[in-house]
Formats: C-alpha cells, sequence, structure tokens
C-alpha cells in the first residue's frame, strides 16, 4: 500500500490511470505478476507475486553443504560454489552497468554537480576490540561492532566506486565536480542551520528549533548544496 503526502486526493481521473500503466510496466519489467492493484483517490494497493531472490537461493542452496575442504567436495558441492560465484559476478556487472548509466545522466544534465565527499577513514577503520572476559588480556572481536563497521565500508566502497566513474565522465565532458564535507549533512536545517541528530526521525526531517519539515534526502541534498555554494543561502 502507498499513499501520497499527507494522503491528499491526488490519484483521479488521467493521474489514476497513468499511474496503473507505470505499474504494470514497472512489474512487466521486474518480471512481477500483478494479482490485485487498486488505484484510490488517496492510496494505492498493489499484490504482486514474483520469484524469490534468486542469488539468496543460491546461497541456501550451497549452506546445505557445510564446510568442507576444497579438496574433499563433491561434485555437486562444487556445482554449488560455482553457481553462486557466477550470480555475485552478475550483480557486480549490473552494479557497474548502473553506475555508469547515473553518472553518465548526471554529466548530461548538469554543468555542477556537488557530492559529499568519500570517507577514507571509515573505510579503513576497524571496530574496537573489547576484553574477552574469559581470558584476562585478551581480546575477543567486537561482532556487532565489526559487522556495522564492515557494512558501513562496503557501502563506501560502492559510493568510491561511483564517485570515480563520475569523476572521469566529468573530466572529460568538462563539468564541474564539488565535494563538500559530509559531516551532519543529514542533521543539519537548511533553514536555520541547527545541527540535531533529533531533527531526523527516518524518511523525516523536522527542525526541533524553528520546526522547518521536509524530506530526510531532500535535507540533504540542500546542505550538500548550500556547501558547495550552488545555492544561496536564503534560497533554502
Ligand atoms: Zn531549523
Amino acid at each position: 500500500m502507498w499513499c501520497p503526502k499527507y494522503r491528499r486526493q491526488v490519484l483521479g481521473g488521467r493521474v489514476a490511470v497513468r499511474l496503473g500503466e507505470l505499474i504494470a510496466l514497472k512489474a512487466a519489467e521486474r518480471g512481477w505478476e500483478i494479482v490485485a492493484l487498486e488505484v484510490m483517490p488517496d492510496h494505492v494497493l498493489l499484490f504482486v507475486k514474483h520469484e524469490p531472490n534468486a542469488l539468496r537461493q543460491a546461497q541456501r542452496a550451497l549452506k546445505a553443504f557445510g564446510r568442507t575442504k576444497r579438496e574433499n567436495r563433491t561434485a555437486k558441492h562444487r556445482q554449488a560454489v560455482d553457481k553462486v560465484a557466477k550470480m555475485h559476478r552478475k550483480v557486480a556487472r549490473q552494479r557497474l552497468d548502473h553506475a555508469h548509466k547515473t553518472a553518465l545522466g548526471l554529466v548530461r544534465d548538469y554543468d555542477q554537480i556537488a557530492h559529499e565527499r568519500l570517507n577514507i577513514a571509515n573505510m579503513v577503520a576497524t571496530s574496537k576490540p573489547k576484553p574477552d572476559p574469559e581470558q584476562p588480556g585478551a581480546f575477543s572481536p567486537n561482532g556487532a561492532a565489526c559487522k556495522a563497521g564492515l557494512n558501513r565500508s562496503i557501502l563506501d566502497a560502492g559510493w568510491g566506486v561511483f564517485l570515480g566513474i563520475l569523476a572521469q565522465k566529468a573530466e572529460s565532458a568538462a563539468r564541474v565536480l564539488i565535494p563538500v564535507d559530509p559531516r551532519n549533512t543529514s542533521r543539519t536545517c537548511p533553514e536555520c542551520g541547527h545541527v540535531d541528530g533529533e531533527n531526523r526521525d527516518g524518511e523525516k526531517f523536522q527542525c526541533t528549533p524553528c520546526d522547518h519539515r521536509d524530506h530526510a534526502d531532500r535535507v540533504g541534498a540542500w546542505n550538500v548544496a548550500l556547501r558547495a555554494g550552488l545555492v544561496l543561502p536564503d534560497m533554502a
């Protein structure tokens, strides 16, 4: 189910027809079967049927073989390993393709592009080890923090690949890339400058002192543009 902002009744007449068409198009593109679709004036109900994630399935099948040394694996086990590896390569190719297309679109449409500077510190940081209670003086890896740090660094690695591609295309098209300090871009109010984690609640941004409200991603983008000097502060 999806609702327009403030549940305004905007989905009528031609808008409703066009929305139905677009949803059908997107579903066909993704290979989803639409079981039910209802476009109502203030909400959309959509129920789709689709194949389970193929990579997830292949990973589960591989896990069933347990941990075995490479030379002791059966033919079926080796097949399962190959299948997962092949799918990982496909996902990587698709990501790269998407990065190229997105970067090309940006470079075509804009003369100046501001972005958050890549956080190199995040990419090399490891989580703090915690003392092991069983063995005084020894340290056990901090599982949760390790994982969070790893996820963060994977995200940053993807961002880095994208920025590299964007930089190449920007240079050959004589476009300007402006990196800005990424700190607190999603916590700063573009209206009054107040910086507070309380300003943000998921997708919603609402400034505690001045009550400025917007989508959190739009606020982040405004702050990046402001820092890059692409927008005058009183326009925000
Ligand atoms: Zn504010």
